[in-house]
């Protein structure tokens, strides 16, 4: 999602997530060094969301949530927002809809990523990061690929839906949603760990639009190789600078 929302006041945990961004970008460095496969790039991507939610459960304890969260299943404001994601995520989430989507619900998603498509090709990507588009990945609700979905996906909560519903769907800012900031801070930090492991590691599209990109890695049967290889396949969904 755009529009980054940063916490305000002191943030003692910081020096923590900046170790998990440092050792992350090192590490996924260092792998792909060794293997550049389809297993290893997937890797990255598993690697990172089972980072997050490990850091995420730690952290309950000395930093828990000051009230309940609102977040729910069927409480969808936030995935009207521009996912921003990496190639890595997108790869994934592209084999998992692979494995696990039946015939109609490929058909479906197809339909929706056209849909998506042909809606922020008309726009700037400004003009789509206020557009509200729904995420072709959204069906009734729910994340139609919740296991695997986007770090920023995971990182998104708030106290207050009322809140989301009028600062997403009416023109606001996210930084009016009030949120527990430890997964807002350590999804930063891994996102970033990640786009500058892959841009380090020779792959030039740090920041990539989930909805454009994810129709981009399901047009091809073999989007990890050709990506791997140094083919552009994400290059209409980059986003290199957040400008229009
Ligand atoms: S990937 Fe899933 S959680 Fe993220 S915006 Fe799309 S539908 Fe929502």
């Amino acid at each position: 999602m755009t529009g980054t929302k940063l916490p305000e006041g002191r943030v003692p945990l910081q020096p923590l997530f900046d170790g998990l961004r440092q050792h992350l970008k090192k590490t996924t460095v260092e792998s792909l060094a060794v293997h550049r496969t389809p297993q290893r790039v997937r890797a990255v991507a598993d690697t990172v969301n089972e980072a997050f939610e490990s850091a995420v459960t730690g952290l309950k304890t000395p930093a828990p949530p000051e009230k309940p969260l609102a977040c729910k299943k069927g409480c969808d404001h936030c995935c009207h927002l521009t996912v921003m994601t990496d190639a890595a995520t997108v790869l994934r989430i592209a084999d998992y809809v692979r494995e696990t989507f039946g015939r109609a619900e490929r058909t479906l998603l197809d339909m929706r990523m056209i849909v998506y498509e042909d809606k922020a090709e008309k726009l700037t990507q400004s003009q789509r990061s206020m557009a509200r588009l729904p995420c072709p990945l959204l069906v009734d609700g729910a994340c139609t690929a919740h296991p695997v979905r986007p770090l920023v996906c995971r990182s998104f909560n708030s106290y207050d839906a009322e809140a989301c519903k009028k600062q997403i769907h009416g023109g606001g800012s996210t930084r009016e949603i009030p949120s527990w900031n430890v997964p807002w801070l350590l999804g930063l930090a891994l996102d970033s760990g990640v786009k500058e492991a892959l841009v380090e590691s020779g792959y030039a599209d740090g920041d990539i639009e989930l909805g454009l990109g994810l129709k981009a890695a399901l047009d091809h049967p073999n989007s990890s190789e050709r990506w791997l290889a140094g083919d552009r396949i994400f290059a209409r969904a980059a986003w290199k600078a957040r400008k229009p």
